[in-house]
């Protein structure tokens, strides 16, 4: 496992829309995931995308601390397929975004589908923090940071 160098905000790729992967590839991005982890950790972040690490993949992890479980999620081609009408604020703040703290309006709940690290389909629901965290890195995907919010 390797650190991976972060980039930050205003490096131009950080607004690219971030492609999809393809489901006979998702193995082969299994070494990006464990660098993506290791890097997310030493830097005390909840979550990175892809496009942080300069990578133009739909790929994200969750911290274990956020799910709430012993292993970081990773979402592949991470989608929200519903969500609450109720947003709440909170300050955020980002990796990409170095010093900057950012009230940020969010929705509530979601309904997400993803696929895992092994390809395998999901979906669940997240509320509160969690969906938050997911919310954010879904916009990192999109190109969007918390300074456009
Ligand atoms: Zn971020």
């Amino acid at each position: 496992m390797s650190l991976l160098p972060i980039i930050t905000f205003p490096h131009p790729f950080l607004r690219k829309k971030a492609e999809p992967i393809a489901e006979e590839q998702i193995g082969s991005w299994r070494p990006l995931v464990s660098d993506m982890i290791e890097t997310m950790r030493r830097h005390d972040g909840v979550g990175l995308a892809a496009p942080q690490v300069e990578q133009s993949l739909r790929l994200a992890i969750i911290s274990k601390e956020v799910v709430s479980d012993s292993k970081d999620w990773v979402l592949i081609n991470p989608k929200i397929i519903k969500h609450s009408w109720r947003r709440a604020s909170l300050e955020e703040s980002c990796l990409s975004v170095p010093g900057i703290r950012k009230e940020v309006k969010r929705y509530v709940k979601i309904r997400v589908k993803a696929r895992d690290k092994d390809g395998l389909a999901f979906n669940f629901e997240a509320k509160d923090f969690l969906a938050r965290v997911i919310q954010h890195e879904i916009d990192h995907l999109d190109g969007i940071l918390i300074v456009d919010k």
